[in-house]
């Protein structure tokens, strides 16, 4: 069976998309939480640039690359991300959530900064509402 390419590529978006944060399986099954996963090397932007120069450039990789850096940065706006590291150790955030409540889910969810993640939500289903009703409309 053939993959139609766009099908592909929104493979592979979604999938670089959610990939760094695969890492919290091994946050919570091995590590036992004692290490933000943000440091770990799926959040690194150091390995993915490694992994860019090893020359594996297709298209589909591109997207992949490309939303894998897209999280990385919106990881920044409230996680923290070590942009510096091997140079520096220390974790780039553009906002700082301050600890509130006492899960630290709620932290993040009742403060400003979730507003932009909702915003992403919308315009993806956005998105893909017009891309479900152009379908309908060419078939
Ligand atoms: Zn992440």
């Amino acid at each position: 069976m053939r993959i139609k390419r766009s099908k592909l590529w929104w493979a592979a978006a979604l999938g670089g998309s959610v990939f760094p944060d695969l890492d919290v399986l091994y946050f919570y099954l091995v590590d036992n939480a004692r290490t933000l996963h943000h440091h770990y090397f799926t959040h690194l932007p150091a390995f993915w640039l490694c992994v860019s120069l090893l020359g594996v450039w297709s298209s589909t990789t591109r997207i992949f690359l490309v939303a894998v850096v897209s999280h990385l940065v919106l990881d920044t706006i409230a996680g923290g991300v070590l942009w510096l590291w091997p140079l520096s150790y220390s974790n780039v955030v553009f906002v700082d959530v301050p600890a509130t409540h006492s899960w630290w889910v709620w932290n993040f969810v009742f403060h400003w900064t979730f507003l932009l993640e909702l915003a992403l939500w919308v315009a993806a289903a956005y998105v893909w509402q017009a891309n479900v009703n152009r379908r309908r409309v060419l078939s």
